[in-house]
């Protein structure tokens, strides 16, 4: 069917910041729900999904939209929450490829702080329209608060001290943005509607407890979706939809988390998986989603469905998911489709990528959590450092007793150096640790990419000297 711009599919919108700036608690305040404090620590682990109805679009924005009148065209929104810890540079970075437009928050009271300036990177890599949200303004000194109220008109409740404090804070922000050479201004001191038309980027004071400025958040990222980058929105019945998570299930068994950004998935379609060991065909046995305004990671009744349509996440229950990997593409064997094509395309990412492997098979194990984060590891090693780490092998995921074997092998090649595994960003089981001892396989682990090379540089200088 024909595209059309009567037809918009949600967008995709991610939340990007350093940590505790507020981004969980700005989704949570939108869902009205309390998802932040349910956390390890209060600290976000994974991507999560919420779905938004329009309608709920609708009811967060009536009170500006009595004032603003505007019409909300998108079907919904799709807001993907990512952890702002540095050690998940690699979940960010999936987030902000996957998505259409984005909220990078910033605690007003913080200014700029590392992560924002990584998000902020990666947004204007991929040239993702945004919103920054300056957040905490209930902070400000002797801040009143007017409960989920548009900003203006909450500032025009607030003493002239508080104005003060509000001005200069959002000034400083201004100006260390300037510095990174991005214009910006709060939004409604922009001309009518420059944020919409230029690079500027739109400023919107921000509370995710007491909700002032949240209306205003949502709004103009229905405007950005509707009045910027609607042709990207058209729908298509172009399957598009990468693998989020794969994880077990009570009752379900192993699961596998998907972003469906444009097209259909159905019960019984005959689906493509990627994994190390070559693609995976089964058929879909089931489509499960969590409640409008709930989110995927919590567990609530799930909704089953015959058919989801982009955008979405869905949770795909079929037979064979447990070596699935993170940040793949999933694919359907249509009736016009070869198979054998299919399954080509969907293992291309990782084709390449075994390109790059040491072509004599002597080398280190290099194990991470995703596709993306090996990619970015294997680029590291071998172009990066200097010297390269040779790779002999890579795998994703947890390190299981046989990962140890395989590797173990380069003692016996007389490259004991080799027998080492630099593991990123995943768990070790219990049985493969001790294996490694009795094999003599060194298993060097961090969650920041240039430690590994570190932790590997430092032991082959200590082999050599
Ligand atoms: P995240 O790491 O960016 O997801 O941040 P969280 O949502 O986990 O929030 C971090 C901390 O800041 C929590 O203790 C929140 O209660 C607090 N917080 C978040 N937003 C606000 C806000 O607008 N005002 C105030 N005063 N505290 C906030
Ligand atoms: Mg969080």
């Amino acid at each position: 069917a024909a595209r059309s711009p009567d037809d918009l599919r949600c967008p995709v919108t991610v939340i990007m910041g350093h940590v505790d700036t507020g981004k969980t608690k700005l989704l949570d305040k939108i869902r009205k729900t309390n998802v932040q404090e349910g956390e390890a620590g209060g600290i976000t682990q994974q991507i999560g999904a919420t779905y938004f109805e329009k309608k709920t679009l609708e009811t967060q924005t009536a009170k500006l939209n009595a004032t603003e009148a505007f019409d909300i065209k998108i079907p919904g929104m799709l807001v993907i929450d990512t952890p702002g810890h540095e050690s998940f540079a690699n979940l960010r970075s999936r987030g902000s490829s996957l998505c259409d437009v984005a909220i990078l928050v910033i605690d007003m009271m913080h200014g700029l702080e590392p992560q924002t300036i990584e998000s902020l990177n990666m947004l204007r890599e991929k040239k993702v329209p945004f919103v920054v949200a300056l957040n905490k303004i209930d902070r400000c000194y002797a801040w009143k608060t007017c409960k989920d109220t548009p900003i203006r008109d909450a500032l025009k409740e607030q003493e002239e001290g508080t104005i003060s404090e509000f001005r200069s804070r959002s000034a400083d922000t201004k100006l260390q943005l300037a510095e990174l050479g991005v214009n910006s201004n709060l939004y409604w001191e922009m001309g009518d509607d420059d944020w919409c038309n230029s690079d500027f980027i739109p400023l919107v004071p921000t509370s995710a407890i007491t909700g002032e400025g949240v209306q205003d958040v949502l709004m103009l990222l229905c405007q950005m979706s509707q009045r910027k980058i609607w042709k990207k929105l058209m729908w298509c019945a172009n399957l598009e939809a990468t693998v989020l998570e794969v994880k077990a299930i009570d009752g379900l068994g192993m699961t596998v988390d998907v972003l469906v950004v444009n097209g259909h998935l159905r019960e019984g379609d005959k689906a493509v998986f990627c994994t190390l060991n070559g693609p995976i065909v089964t058929e879909i046995r089931g489509l499960l989603t969590p409640p409008p305004s709930r989110e995927m990671r919590v567990k609530s009744e799930y909704i089953h469905h015959k058919e989801v349509k982009g955008a979405l996440g869905v949770k795909v229950i079929g037979n064979n998911l447990d070596k699935v990997m993170a940040g793949t593409p999933v694919m359907i064997v249509g009736p016009n489709d070869e198979e054998e094509d299919i399954k080509a395309e969907v293992m291309s990412d990782l084709t390449n990528l075994e390109a790059k492997l040491s072509t004599d098979k002597v080398g280190v194990l290099v194990q991470a959590s995703t596709l993306g984060a090996l990619e970015a590891l294997l680029q590291f090693l071998r172009v990066d450092t200097q010297p390269p780490i040779p790779v002999s092998a890579i795998g994703i995921g947890t390190i299981h007793k046989r990962d140890v074997t395989k590797i173990s092998t380069m003692n016996e090649k007389g490259r004991p150096e080799y027998a080492t595994i630099l593991a990123f960003d995943v768990d070790i089981e219990k049985d493969a640790r001790e294996h490694a001892v009795d094999m003599g396989v060194r298993i060097m682990t961090a969650d920041i990419i240039y430690h590994l090379f570190d932790q590997f540089t430092r032991f082959m200088d200590e082999l050599t000297a």
